[in-house]
């Protein structure tokens, strides 16, 4: 459902990543681990379009997102190919990002309603029902301020839930809540996961959370991929001493 295909993006001359090659297929949990700086946020800040490669091409769903080829050369697609893009890549980011003066109803509902078209008793009927599913379905006319971290970040699942993506882009979703809110967050989002049909991109900082949802785990050390493979592998049986010496600060 999603192919990086020899990814390079540099921030002046800083290369922040070096060749990423990466498939994701429909359904998979790819969880991404790897030390602070290592291109981890940029790698999935290219698949939300907050940032544009330097060079490489994605696909989503067998077409090019940053990119449209016009015979047979490939240029800059625009912003209304970028923005029909988007329909299909659900964004959960590390500060919710929620509309402050809006109900939280109405925070999941707007995507729906103004992206989507969908009539405003679809677009309450369908957000009620992810409000349920993230455990907030008691809390629909409330505002943001009313609500913990972890609730906050939970509406933020619901609001991407809503639109079905085909894949959801988790990037450090935890980072910024109190510890002991983290869990439920977590949970939520190990819940959808089983739930199966969507593919994720999961950048994260936590490892067992990693190992629990993940069918694939990336390592990026250094701009580059340097292990990849099931959680069996990357965390029983990690092969590159990079990966070693990154595991064995958890320990
Ligand atoms: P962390 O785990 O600390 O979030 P990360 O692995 O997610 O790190 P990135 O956030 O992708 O790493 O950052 C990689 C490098 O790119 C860092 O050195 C960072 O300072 C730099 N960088 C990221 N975004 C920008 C930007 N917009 N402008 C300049 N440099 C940037």
């Amino acid at each position: 459902i999603v192919r990086y295909n020899d990814i390079h993006k540099s921030f002046g001359d800083l290369e922040v990543l070096k060749g990423i090659d990466l498939e994701i297929q429909p359904g998979e949990k790819v969880a991404v681990i790897g030390p602070s700086g290592s291109g981890k946020t940029t790698l999935g800040r290219l698949l939300m379009t907050l940032e544009e490669p330097t060079s490489g091409t994605i696909e989503v769903d067998g077409e090019l997102l940053w990119h449209r080829e016009i015979n047979g050369k490939l240029v800059r697609a625009d912003e209304k190919h970028l923005h029909r893009m988007r329909k299909n890549i659900g964004m959960v980011f590390q500060h919710f990002n929620l509309f402050p003066h809006m109900t939280i109803l109405r925070n999941v509902t707007e995507a729906p309603r103004k992206v989507l078209g969908m009539p405003k008793d679809d677009a309450e009927r369908l957000a009620r029902e992810m409000l349920d599913k993230v455990g907030l379905g008691d809390k629909l006319d409330g505002y943001p301020s009313q609500l913990s971290g972890g609730q906050k970040q939970r509406v933020a699942i619901a609001r991407a839930l809503v639109m079905s993506p085909k894949v959801m882009v988790f990037d450090e979703v935890t980072s910024a809540l109190d510890p002991e809110l983290v869990g439920e967050v977590l949970e939520v989002i190990k819940d959808i996961a089983k739930e199966g049909e969507m593919a994720m991109l999961l950048i994260t900082h936590e490892m067992d959370f990693a190992r629990d949802v993940a069918d694939t785990v990336l390592f990026t050390d250094g701009g580059l991929i340097v292990e990849h493979g099931p959680p069996s592998q990357i965390f029983e049986n990690p092969q590159s001493e990079r990966l070693q010496a990154f595991l064995s600060r958890f320990r």
